[in-house]
């Protein structure tokens, strides 16, 4: 049963600026609407080009004070709100639900776990990230410092608000970076309701700034804005590229997370009971809308028709409803204009020769009929066509054959993203020739979507570049200083006329 009727105890839906909520310099706000049935949710303020230089001028000043606090100050502070965010685990669930239609037990068993378990991480690296001493001649000492780069604006997508906002905020924090952080314009709520913990675990005022607002003119004043160091995108492709445009001024750093269109290959020895189970979580989880998602299945002769047969049998037994229930498994997608993008994706199928084996349209039940509901979709495409190239970010998947390794790793190779790749073998060598020649930031054998707050996330290709997560986000938010000192070395005489 869900408790729908129970109200929802919203955030403050101002701008978080300076360690305070304020009204948007030109009072104008935008509407969150609930994705399972359009209705309305809040109104919250919406930033503009004004308010992010304010929130930038914030972080400005905070960045010297945060930058020389101890490492384990930052840390400690990183890890009560990771505490924080535990104590409001069903409060933030519940909200992460109403405002992307993240079936609730996803929220509660995936979204805010990872949310404060990044942060816990991060919380524990910060006094941990160590420098280095160079072997270099003898009577000199060189060594490495690792310093932050300054202000960091950092800018996340609608489908996985939370989760992404402590992605960003985990290692740019601990590394003793501040933040302009802007979450999409759909799904801002989760993200205020962590500025208001923020705030309540007495972060500094300016070490981190939240302004909801559009890509126009929000999310683009950040790119360019020359007090700015560095910008962590996670977004579309193309959007990416207008940020690599608008950074030029002040060569700003750039790290970038965007398009997906994973391959998931099912060899004829694996165990497919575990295959088709991991399978229908690589591309379902969340409607689909997961840039890791394994959207092209890729079938080995042998074992084609049989695992056809079972995949959409186990798709069409998915339960699609109200995510606040707890026994729904997959919910709307996050908005009406994604949900018709989705589905334009079924005439396009059509027109290149795919045959659609279950789902393609929205689900019958009419209790779902004012939201952005989808049916779950299994495809058999072609090779060549735009279902199975492009993103489609959504319950889709598009089914091929092959009939030997070398035609399946052409097959997963040959589209423009590099992002997350997988296999399902029993032989070792097999799998092992496979993660190394999957062109994707992360490969999974025998499993699917694993990711973990130590381990690097990112892409090749079209999928961007710059990886989060572990070290290597230690080290993208942060400049290696080289530091020389002369012990005992002499000075070589090079002028003078000896
Ligand atoms: P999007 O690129 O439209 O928007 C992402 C964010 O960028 C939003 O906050 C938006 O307001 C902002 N934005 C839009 N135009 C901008 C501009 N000109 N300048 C600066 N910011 C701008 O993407 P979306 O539709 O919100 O999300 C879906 C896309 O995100 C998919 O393509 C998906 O693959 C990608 N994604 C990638 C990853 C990853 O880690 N690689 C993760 C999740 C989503």
């Amino acid at each position: 049963m869900t408790n729908r009727s129970a109200g929802l105890r919203l955030p403050d839906t101002r701008l978080f600026i300076d360690g305070e909520f304020v009204e948007s310099a030109a009072g104008t706000t935008i509407e969150v609407v609930d994705p399972h049935d359009s209705s309305h949710l809040a109104y919250v303020s919406e930033a503009r080009e004004p308010d992010v230089n304010r929130a930038v001028k914030a972080a400005r000043e905070a960045f010297p004070a945060w930058s020389a606090t101890p490492a384990s100050e930052r840390g400690r502070l990183l890890l009560s709100l990771a505490d924080a965010i535990d104590s409001n685990a069903e409060e933030l669930a519940e909200l992460e639900t109403r405002d992307t239609g993240h079936p609730l037990r996803d929220s509660e068993r995936l979204d805010v776990p990872r949310t404060a378990g990044c942060f816990r991480y991060f919380g524990g690296m910060a006094d941990k990230y160590e420098g280095s001493v160079i072997p270099v001649d003898a009577g000199l000492l060189n060594y490495v410092v690792r310093q932050p780069l300054g202000v960091v604006g950092a800018i996340v997508p609608w489908n996985f608000p939370l989760m992404f906002t402590s992605w960003k905020l985990g290692p740019l924090l601990a590394s003793g970076n501040t933040a302009v952080m802007k979450p999409s314009e759909i799904t801002p709520l989760t993200t205020l309701r962590l500025a208001e913990l923020i705030a309540e675990v007495d972060f500094p005022p300016g070490v981190v700034n939240i302004v909801p607002g559009f890509g126009e003119p929000a999310g683009r004043a950040i790119a360019e804005h020359p007090g700015i160091d560095k910008v962590t995108f996670t977004g579309s492709t193309a959007v990416g590229r207008s940020i690599v445009a608008a950074s030029a001024g002040n060569l700003k750093r750039l790290q970038l997370e965007l398009g997906g269109k994973g391959a998931n290959v099912i060899f004829e020895d694996a165990d497919l009971e575990a295959a088709l189970n991991g399978s229908a979580f690589a591309i379902f989880h969340n409607q689909g809308q997961a840039c890791i998602a394994g959207s092209r299945l890729l079938l080995h002769e042998r074992i084609a028709d049989e695992f056809i047969d079972r995949f959409v049998a186990l798709t069409r037994s998915i339960r699609i409803g109200d995510p606040l229930d707890r026994s729904t498994e997959l919910g709307p997608l996050t908005s009406a204009v994604h949900r018709d993008r989705v589905l334009s994706y079924v005439a396009i199928a059509k027109e290149e020769g795919a045959s659609i084996l279950t789902g393609g349209g929205t689900p019958l039940d009419p209790r779902l009929k004012n939201g952005y509901y989808v049916e779950p979709t299994v495809l058999f495409a072609p090779r060549s066509g735009r279902i199975t190239r492009e993103e489609v970010f959504g319950p889709f998947v598009t089914v091929q054959r092959f009939k030997d390794d070398d035609e399946a790793l052409q097959v997963a190779n040959e589209v423009e993203y590099g992002l997350g790749a997988g296999c399902w073998t029993r032989d070792l060598s097999r799998a092992h020739r496979f993660a190394s020649a999957l062109r994707a930031g992360m490969v999974w054998v025998n499993t699917y979507k694993r990711v973990h707050p130590g381990s690097p996330f990112g892409g090749v290709g079209s999928s961007g570049y710059g990886r989060e997560m572990g070290f290597e986000a230690m080290h993208g938010y942060t400049d290696a200083h080289s530091v020389w000192i002369n012990v005992d070395a002499p000075q070589p005489r090079l002028y003078g006329g000896n």
